[in-house]
């Protein structure tokens, strides 16, 4: 691994400017970014310690007037354990719950969740200098390329899978991410955090240069509100998802009054189907509604050589998240 400086800013404030500098980069758990540096796909010069700034707004759980606010270096396993996020935001818990092992949630935050660079092999390895690394090809989209992870949805010119548990929730309980940077700070909606290749070729997120996620806030949810979040991986840890759903459902009067239908691990940023949430809408949750949910939610799907098996899995995951919360 190559010489880094390393920086221990004591407020937000020095920490945004330690950022001021290319290849610098924030570490928290350190679970996604040593092991790219260790790797050689993440180049860094300066790496800013968040942990050793005190601001209390950066850690824990607080229950508020109007929902729940959680720190951005809050662990995995706080989130998947507390109280308040298991009985009124279950998908939140849920998704926490079951990222890679004990270990990694036990050290891994929630803004390193949501910051946390893409699993595409070709990414992952240096010999491969891809679109998303500056280079001048995306090697997953040939036919003959192990595309069997990438996207089937929301892909080009990169074809990534958006890795993070967290945002697939966070989106479908329709969340605020809270931000500061140079230019001060500023809330964006969970389902404008997250950037399409298409807009963004060498991120994932909307973040400028600088700036640091310091919270996210969850609103109350209303009444007759339930979520879930189901995953399959090939491995039952230590593992990513090859495909999951996240969904919000309010009932009202036996029939759905809102819903908000996100599909994870097919697309390169937590994929909110409207289709799908359109055929919920005014219908009771029964098999057939379910049913055809879950078709709707495939809408516009385009796999790759080798992934076209995510389209039946995906409209299953969709199946079974909307089953967990009748
Ligand atoms: C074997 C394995 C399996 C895994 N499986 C899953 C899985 O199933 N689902 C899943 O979601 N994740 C999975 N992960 C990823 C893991 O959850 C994340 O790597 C971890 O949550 C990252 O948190 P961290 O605090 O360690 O981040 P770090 O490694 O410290 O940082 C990750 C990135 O986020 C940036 N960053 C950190 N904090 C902030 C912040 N507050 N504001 C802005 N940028 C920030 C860093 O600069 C860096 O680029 C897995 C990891 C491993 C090693
Ligand atoms: S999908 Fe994205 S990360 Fe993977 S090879 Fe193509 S450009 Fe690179």
């Amino acid at each position: 691994m190559k010489r880094f400086e390393y920086v221990r800013p004591a407020s937000l404030k020095e920490a945004v400017a330690a950022l001021n500098m290319e290849n610098a980069h924030l570490i928290a758990g350190g679970m996604d970014l040593v092991p790219g540096m260790q790797d050689n796909v993440i180049p860094a010069d300066r790496l800013v310690n968040l942990k050793s700034v005190k601001d209390a707004a950066l850690r824990g759980i607080a229950e508020t007037p109007d929902g729940l606010t959680i720190g951005a270096l809050t662990t995995l396993t706080e989130i998947a354990e507390h109280p308040a996020v298991m009985k009124m935001y279950a998908a939140l818990s849920q998704a926490a719950g079951v990222v890679g092992s004990p270990q990694i949630r036990n050290v891994g935050t929630l803004g390193g969740n949501l910051a946390q660079r893409p699993r595409c092999w070709y990414f992952r390895n240096e010999e491969y200098d891809c679109l998303k690394k500056g280079g001048a090809r995306c090697f997953a989209q040939d036919d003959k390329a192990d595309n069997q992870y990438n996207a089937i949805l929301g892909g080009g010119p990169s074809y990534i899978v958006h890795p993070s548990n967290a945002a697939t929730a966070l989106v479908a309980l329709n969340a605020t991410i809270h931000v500061t940077g140079p230019d001060g700070d500023r809330d964006v909606a969970a389902d404008r955090f997250f950037a399409l290749p298409r807009m963004r070729l060498t991120q994932e997120t909307v973040l400028d240069p600088g700036e640091i996620i310091t919270s996210v806030t969850l609103p109350t949810p209303a009444p007759g509100s339930k979520s879930a979040f189901v995953e399959t991986a090939e491995k039952a840890a230590f593992d990513w998802a090859i495909s999951g759903a996240a969904v919000s459902v309010t009932m009202s009067g036996g029939s759905v009054s809102a819903a908000r239908v996100v599909l994870h691990a097919v697309a390169p940023i937590p994929w909110r189907s409207k289709d799908a949430e359109a055929v919920l809408v005014g219908k009771s949750l029964t098999e057939a509604t379910i049913k055809a949910a879950g078709e709707a939610a495939l809408t516009g799907a385009k796999p790759l050589s080798k992934n076209a098996y995510k389209v039946p899995l995906t409209k299953a995951m969709v199946r079974r998240a909307l089953v967990a919360v009748v």
